[in-house]
Formats: C-alpha cells, sequence, structure tokens
C-alpha cells in the first residue's frame, strides 16, 4: 500500500485550502508546519465579514487586487491570533510569495519555504531569502498521482473488508 510523503501531502492541504479562496484572480493556500504538524493555514480571502471578489468583482489598484489578504499572511496572523511561535517553521504554498509576504514569512521567522507553481517571482524576494538563510524549494506536485493513491487504499481496504466478510461467514455456516 502507497503511503504519500509529507511534502506532497502538506502542499495537497495548501491546494484543498487555495479551494476556499474569494478572489478570482488567483486561488492561493498556505500550511505552516512545525516537526510535521499543520500549525496554521490560509487562502488569499477578504478580512472577516468583508465582501469577496467572487460577489462584488476584485479590488483592482496597480494591476493587483487589494480587497484580499494573502494565504501565507492569513497562516502568520492567524498563528498571532492564538498565540503559536512560527520560528523554525516551514511554510507550504501553492504558489510563489509576493515580495511583502516573503519579508513577512522571514519576519516571523520561518526557515523554509515550499512550492508548487512559480509565480511572478520576485528577485529581490529571492535575494531577501537567500540573505536571510531561508531555503526554498520548489515541490514537484501531481494531483492525479494523490487520487490515485487515495482511490487504490480505499479499493485495497474494502476488498479486505469484504474478503474477511466472507471468510466469517464460512466460518459460521460451518459450524
Ligand atoms: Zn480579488
Ligand atoms: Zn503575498
Amino acid at each position: 500500500m502507497e503511503r504519500i510523503d509529507w511534502k506532497q501531502y502538506f502542499i495537497a492541504t495548501s491546494f484543498l485550502l487555495s479551494s476556499r479562496s474569494t478572489c478570482t484572480r488567483l486561488a492561493v493556500g498556505a500550511t505552516i508546519v512545525r516537526d510535521k504538524r499543520i500549525i496554521a493555514g490560509g487562502y488569499n480571502g477578504s478580512i472577516a465579514g468583508g465582501e469577496h471578489c467572487i460577489d462584488k468583482g476584485c479590488y483592482v489598484v496597480d494591476g493587483h487586487c487589494v480587497r484580499t489578504i494573502h494565504a501565507e499572511m492569513n497562516a502568520i496572523l492567524q498563528c498571532a491570533k492564538f498565540g503559536v511561535p512560527t520560528e523554525g517553521a516551514e511554510i507550504y504554498v501553492t504558489h510563489f510569495p509576493c515580495l511583502p509576504c516573503t519579508k513577512s514569512i522571514i519576519q516571523a521567522g520561518i526557515r523554509k519555504i515550499y512550492y508548487a507553481e512559480d509565480y511572478r517571482n520576485n528577485l529581490f524576494a529571492l535575494e531577501l531569502l537567500k540573505e536571510a538563510g531561508v531555503s526554498v524549494e520548489k515541490v514537484d506536485f501531481d494531483w492525479k498521482h494523490l487520487t490515485n493513491v487515495i482511490a487504490e487504499r480505499q479499493r485495497e481496504i474494502e476488498n479486505k473488508h469484504r474478503e474477511s466478510a466472507r471468510s466469517s461467514s464460512t466460518d459460521s455456516s460451518s459450524k
């Protein structure tokens, strides 16, 4: 039976979060992890109780939608809100973070960024990450493989249950 590895698991979690995004321009998800435990997650969306881009349209200034808080910031702010340390943590994001998010990630003490998709990768952000010693790794994420693994495992488990039900029914009839 195949198990997916941690990187695929946390990136998948970020993609799942991105499906909650309320912005129509880009759906981003971010997952903050410490010691292989998820401590926070976020997606790009309006402030709590605010109007959503999907209902009102994006609020675009200088080519950026300013209505939303980015996924990475939402995840970091969730830690701030509940008093969860981010020092030494890792962040898994669906898309390469923008410059302001990169600065916040560095300042929050996060030590490693995993991302799936290149997105306007900012040169100054890369420079800052290098200076701060924060490592960056692109993860080759394959949804199809993941859904196949899930389906295959469910099938194997169902088959096992069916087999054990069959053998227990033959056991009782032979008695
Ligand atoms: Zn928007
Ligand atoms: Zn950002």
